[in-house]
Order: C-alpha cells, then sequence, then structure tokens
C-alpha cells in the first residue's frame, strides 16, 4: 500500500498498466457468460473464453495453474497490451487501479509481486 496516496491522471494509470499486467496474468478473469459473442449483445469474442458453469465464463487461460489470459500480449512487467481492449469484460473494465484517495489497489501489488515486480 502506498504511504503517499497519489492523484494519478487516467494516461498515467494506462502507462503504469501497459509496463506491468500482472492482474491479466495473477487472477480468474471470470464474469457472466452472457458477456461474451455467443450471444446477440456479448462482446467478449467467446472464442478466448472458456464456460465455467452454467453461469460463468473466464478468460481463457485465467483459470490454470499458472494463469495468463489469451488476449494478453507482451512481456509482463515489460510492455502489454490487451488485444481485445475495447471488448474486454466487464470485470477489466470496472477494476480501479487507484481508489478516490489515490491509495493503490492492493490486489495490484499482489499481482506484482508473484511477478517480481516493485510495488507500487
Ligand atoms: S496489476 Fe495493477 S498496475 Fe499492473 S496491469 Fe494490473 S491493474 Fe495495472
Ligand atoms: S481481457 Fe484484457 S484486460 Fe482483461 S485480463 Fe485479459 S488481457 Fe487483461
Amino acid at each position: 500500500m502506498s504511504l503517499n496516496p497519489i492523484s494519478p491522471s487516467l494516461e498515467s494509470v494506462e502507462a503504469l498498466c501497459q509496463s506491468c499486467g500482472a492482474c491479466c496474468s495473477t487472477f480468474r478473469v471470470s464474469f457472466y457468460w452472457a458477456e461474451t459473442t455467443a450471444t446477440s449483445q456479448g462482446c467478449v469474442p467467446v472464442e478466448m473464453t472458456e464456460q465455467m458453469n452454467l453461469y460463468r465464463s473466464c478468460m481463457k487461460g485465467t483459470s490454470s495453474a499458472t494463469p495468463r489470459c489469451a488476449a494478453l500480449e507482451g512481456q509482463i512487467g515489460q510492455q502489454v497490451r490487451c488485444t481485445i481492449y475495447e471488448n474486454r469484460p466487464s470485470v477489466c473494465r470496472e477494476y480501479q487501479v487507484f481508489d478516490s484517495s489515490g491509495v493503490i489497489n492492493p490486489r495490484c501489488n499482489e499481482a506484482r509481486k508473484k511477478h517480481g515486480l516493485t510495488p507500487l
């Protein structure tokens, strides 16, 4: 957790994430199955997902013992890109890197630690 909360801009958060990518290779990324293109309203490419049960899907690759989202391109901690950024699932869209006080989400540092990256 940051001892000196900051107020990061959207641009600086995007730049930070583009040089990290740890969360996309740490957690299971699951969401309501109807977010996929298996339905006419869905946008997440269904071929990049796995059906977990009747109601939930996850991004392919994220439910393994060594998770890595199939949509992630690049090298963790260097340069990464979400290849389905415009169509990523709600769980990725809603993830807050910093709270309203500018304090880092502890999940970020959990993921970064797993990949040997310095905490934020
Ligand atoms: S772990 Fe945090 S800083 Fe790194 S890519 Fe994910 S959201 Fe961004
Ligand atoms: S869909 Fe994109 S943002 Fe979400 S986990 Fe995969 S690579 Fe990361």
